[in-house]
């Protein structure tokens, strides 16, 4: 959509003999140079090891080999996924000089299928924000305008494929952090369903809610990146042991006979133009052929609550071990107490040490019912929600974010204001249930807008079927 070519017809040029892969890494790499510095896609580009990579490329498809899928093609990593000897920060200064001993599951089956790995990218401290601007090594800009943010936690990733520095990217989703910095970004964004992709090699941030996703220019190269990535590993106890169902099927399938919900009782807060956008879905949609049903999910309105406990509950348990000792910079002093203490007072940024203190309170003595465990009978009541709604639809479509991408520093000093972007997404991270975002026209200042499309547990395929007739519509024109 942005002009650059899919990931699909890259690794198809190499296969074919028609381009090498290092000459679509130098490509690649050229961008890099020219924007990076004012793009700030990246905490580490790695530009000798991607170029071996191609290298080794080139030499297997003069062999007569295949390398797979992804031949060739050039994919940036959140530096949150462990890379074996190649530093892995969270954008934080306490895992600045951490070289993790492995490579997370999805890295290695990214490597498998033949991918080039072209660098790290930056990320909120430990995913932790939903601009990029958290990010202890300064922020990413937003490729599409540098004035705005693109979105976050995985903004460095949006970033990167925005701008044509990778063809591909992962992030990591724990409340939005792909769906929302995809729609500010203008690019696809999903968050599988929970467990379908390892979670072995993601640093974590809330265990319950953590997934790994893929950012992409279209639709189809996130079914084929996804399709690689997905998958049973017994590395990780959450992976569930289930055949992920094959994607490329439903990219044509259409949207005949579907029925499509509409969240009648959804949560307000969402700009006008986004607004219009998503009811310019709903008609394309009606339009292809889908029944459109209103449904209610009370629940909604209750989720950002309940998951500002859960999440920073989990990260305060998650981020004890970087004490220094095991994990983490070491600050020298006194005594043991005092080492962690300046040890972590040192390397955690504001916010990091806002949830921890958050989640802390909210699992500490006394206070645990009143807020921990009433979050998780939120949880459990959002659960009970979808599982009604679902009776009635096989996929949801609400914004992917309130708002299109907005200027540097406007929500800093209002945390609150800055939590209020995970509105429409948080709810399906409480379930665990798949949702993506797809980019469906623009809205002030012309910045793109992202309608997402919300599916149940394994609903991969329809919700692929439905984002792909969007994003069709959206080509010819049929948006706001
Ligand atoms: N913006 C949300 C947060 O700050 C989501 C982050 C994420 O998905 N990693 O917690």
């Amino acid at each position: 959509m942005n002009g650059f070519p899919s990931a699909r017809s890259i690794a198809e040029s190499i296969r074919t003999g028609e381009r090498s892969a290092r000459s679509v890494l130098d490509e690649h790499l050229a961008r890099i140079n020219e924007r990076e510095n004012e793009v700030h896609a990246f905490n580490l580009v790695l530009a000798e090891q991607a170029a071996s990579s191609a290298d080794e490329i080139d030499r297997r498809i003069a062999r007569g080999e295949n390398p797979g899928p992804l031949a060739g093609v050039p994919v940036a990593l959140k530096d949150n996924l462990c890379t074996r000897g190649i530093p892995t920060t969270c954008s934080s200064k306490i895992l600045q000089d951490w070289k993790p001993p492995y490579d997370a599951t999805v890295v290695t089956r990214l490597a498998n299928a033949g991918a080039v790995i072209v660098g790290k990218t930056n990320l909120d401290e430990f995913a932790m924000g939903s601009s990029t601007e958290n990010s202890a090594f300064g922020p990413t800009r937003n490729p599409l305008d540098v004035t705005r943010v693109p979105g976050g936690s995985s903004g460095g990733s949006a970033a990167a494929v925005a701008a044509g520095f990778a063809s591909l990217s992962l992030g990591s989703d724990t409340g939005g952090s792909i769906r929302q910095p995809a729609a500010l970004c203008g690019v696809v964004g999903v968050k599988p369903t929970y467990g379908a992709v390892s979670r072995l090699g993601l640093i974590a941030f809330a265990s319950s809610l953590d997934q790994i996703g893929p950012f992409t220019h279209d639709v189809a190269d996130a079914a084929l990146m996804l399709e690689v990535i997905a998958g049973h590993d017994p590395g990780d106890s959450t992976s569930i042991p289930q055949h992920f169902p094959s994607l490329a099927p439903s990219l044509d399938r259409g949207v005949s006979g579907l029925r499509i919900g509409r969240i009648t009782d959804l949560p307000e807060g969402a700009d006008q133009d986004v607004v219009d956008a998503v009811d310019a879905a709903f008609d394309t949609l009606a339009a292809a052929g889908a029944e459109i049903i209103d449904v209610t999910i009370p629940a909604f309105t209750y989720g950002l609550t309940a998951y500002y406990l859960i999440a920073p509950a989990e990260a305060s348990s998650n981020l004890a071990r970087y004490d220094g000792v095991r994990f983490g910079s070491r600050v020298a002093a006194s005594d043991t107490n005092a080492m962690y203490m300046a040890t972590r007072g040192a390397g955690f940024g504001p916010e990091v040490k806002r949830r921890i203190m958050l989640g802390t309170y909210a699992l500490s003595a006394g206070y645990y019912d009143a807020y921990y465990g009433k979050a998780l009978k939120v949880r459990r009541l959002m659960a009970n929600d979808f599982a009604a709604a679902y009776e009635h639809v096989d996929v949801l479509i609400t914004p992917a974010s309130p708002s299109v991408a907005f200027p540097f520093g406007s929500k800093t000093e209002d945390p609150l204001a800055m939590y209020l972007c995970d509105t429409y997404t948080i709810p399906s991270n409480l379930t665990g249930h798949p949702a993506m975002s797809v980019p469906f026209g623009t809205g002030e200042h012309g910045l793109p807008i992202g309608v997402q499309v919300l599916a149940p547990a394994f609903g991969e395929p329809t919700m692929f079927a439905v984002a792909a007739e969007l994003e069709r519509s959206a080509a010819r024109g049929e948006h706001v």
